[in-house]
């Protein structure tokens, strides 16, 4: 296919909200370009089992996304490996600018761009990022053979990570800063029944400690929240699973925000305070934030979109009457 220098519609990301949003769109004959960011695939690339995608009791989460990436191919999409850097929503046709120089024009867009990992924002979270720190154990848990290392977070991204390092480390700490976790019951049960897992309760990682030459993580200060007490406990890596922020960089000055970030869209529907905008999955979601609700939500924004083009005059509407069910 020659370089295309406009689409009728332009999907940017590619978590489960793109892919399904680039698969209706292009079996609605709008020809999308899906442009697939910084990390191809989104956070399921960086998780391991998935048990909750309908039809699959399990499967890696790279699997799965490298199945919706040719499930999109396979329908006519065309994805892009390139980051869009500078989104210009001011006037249709809008205009995305990427890394690698190219610049693309759409009567529509479909931002999915998702989230990304939450820090806590500690000075020594910062030094010793890279070098003992890190947002991912499914891509570091491996340097942590038969060490020790401290998970901080009581959700299910902390409890799959603590889950996941069992496999490599000789002990995982798990650091909450409540008595109580919100991870799944199922994955609390397995936490709970691993031996290689202690559970701290409420506290706080105050300071990440270590050393200069070579740099490296050696321990991690906890505060006790019940009376502010702290102590050091001996750490190799430690890793921070504290939620996750939506990637709305590119639009924070161009669409209405809520939550501190997520777009804004219209109750049910993904329409955002820009018409011909469409916002799906986690960079709108703050509630549910899964991979099936994000790719319900892809599929939604396609057929949005489709509708917004046939108002606008821009493709020919449905010809199923599927088009006049959403109105
Ligand atoms: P999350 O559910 O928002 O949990 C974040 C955890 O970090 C909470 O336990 C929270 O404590 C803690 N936390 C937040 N800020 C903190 C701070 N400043 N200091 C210390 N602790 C802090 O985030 P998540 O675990 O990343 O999950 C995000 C979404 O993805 C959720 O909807 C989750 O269900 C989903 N997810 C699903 C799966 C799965 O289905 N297998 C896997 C991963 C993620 P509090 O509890 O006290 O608020």
């Amino acid at each position: 296919m020659t370089e295309r220098s406009h689409v009728k519609l332009l999907i940017v990301g590619s978590g489960p909200a793109g892919y399904t949003a680039a698969v209706y769109a292009a079996r609605a004959m709008l020809e999308p370009m899906l442009i697939q960011g910084m990390q191809p695939g989104g956070q399921l690339t960086i998780t391991t089992e998935v048990e909750n995608w309908p039809g699959e009791t399990e499967i890696q989460g790279p699997e799965l996304m490298v199945k919706m990436e040719a499930h999109a191919r396979a329908m006519g999409a065309e994805i892009v490996t390139d980051l869009v850097t500078r989104l210009d929503l001011g006037q249709r046709p809008f205009v995305a600018e990427c890394d690698s120089g190219r610049r693309v024009t759409a009567d529509a867009v479909i931002l999915a761009t998702g989230a990304q990992a939450r820090w806590l924002g500690l000075p020594s979270e910062e030094k010793f990022k890279g070098f003992g720190v890190s947002a991912c154990a499914t891509c570091d848990g491996f340097f942590y053979r038969n060490r020790e290392v401290v998970v901080i977070g009581g959700g299910n991204t902390a409890v799959e990570e603590a889950l996941f390092l069992t496999r490599f480390a000789s002990k995982v700490t798990l650091v909450h800063r409540r008595d109580s976790l919100r991870a799944e019951k199922i994955l609390q049960n397995r936490l709970f029944a691993h031996p290689k897992v202690e559970v701290i309760w409420h506290s706080e990682l105050a300071e990440v400690t270590g050393v200069d030459t070579p740099i490296g993580v050696t321990g991690a200060v906890l505060r006790d929240l019940r009376d502010g007490s702290t102590r050091q406990i001996k750490a190799d890596g430690v890793f921070v699973a504290i939620g996750h922020a939506p990637a709305s960089e590119l639009v924070a000055d161009q669409l209405e925000l809520h939550n501190g970030g997520y777009v804004t869209v219209q109750p049910g529907s993904t329409r955002t305070s820009i018409p011909g905008v469409f916002a799906a999955g986690d960079l709108t979601d703050h509630i549910y934030r899964q991979a099936v609700t994000s790719a319900g939500m892809g599929c939604m924004a396609a057929l949005d979109a489709e509708h917004f083009l046939a108002e606008a005059g821009d493709v020919q509407p449905a010809p199923t009457g599927l088009v006049a069910a959403i109105n």
